[in-house]
């Protein structure tokens, strides 16, 4: 009995996994990555709730993960956008930082919790923003990216010992974006 029990809500949770990352848009291969379901069973329940459910404008898509990191750094919105989920996943325990701001995965292979958790920073994510620039595969691959220390890193601010996210290739000129944006909204100094 007990055995059954477990396995009924084993499975209860892969499925509201499933048709949460599907309303977020998420790609088959991801979802698949989360829950362990089969492609078919996926295409199934895309096609019974979102297909005949009535709940248009939910697109399925297919392929890889966007993979530039460039798009989280390219003006100061989608850095400061980016920064704000890199705290999110620290908060949802899906990464932490260290003394010298290296970053570790703390939930190192997706699955079903891992899932709901990254669901979690995403559905914040997109209330704390009017415009949010990411979408949920974007959130995904930065997750990734940030977690593997290598394309992207967290840079110190000197003016306020903010931490965000920056290109390693890029110049780092140890301004933060929202540092960034208040120089640029500063009225000019007065001419003498
Ligand atoms: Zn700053």
């Amino acid at each position: 009995m007990r055995l059954t029990d477990d396995r009924y809500s084993g499975e209860r949770s892969q499925f509201e996994l499933a048709l949460r990352m599907i309303r977020h848009e998420a790609r088959t291969h991801t979802i698949k990555e989360c829950t362990g379901l089969s492609d078919d069973r996926i295409r199934k329940l895309y096609s019974t709730y979102f297909l005949n459910g009535g709940n248009t404008g939910v697109k399925r898509r297919r392929g890889k993960s966007p993979r530039q990191v460039t798009r989280y750094v390219k003006n100061a919105q989608n850095q400061m956008q980016a920064t704000s989920l890199v705290a999110l996943f620290v908060a949802g325990l899906l990464i932490r930082i260290d003394e010298d701001g290296r970053v570790h995965a703390r939930w190192p292979r997706p699955d079903v919790e891992f899932g709901h958790r990254l669901c979690r920073a995403y559905e914040t994510y997109v209330l704390l923003h009017d415009d949010p620039r990411l979408n949920f595969e974007w959130v995904w691959n930065l997750l990734y990216c940030i977690s593997c220390n290598d394309e992207l890193y967290l840079a110190a601010c000197d003016s306020c010992e903010a931490h965000y996210v920056q290109d390693s290739y890029a110049l780092d000129d140890k301004t933060c974006p929202a540092c960034a944006t208040d120089k640029l909204d500063a009225p000019a100094a007065a001419d003498p």
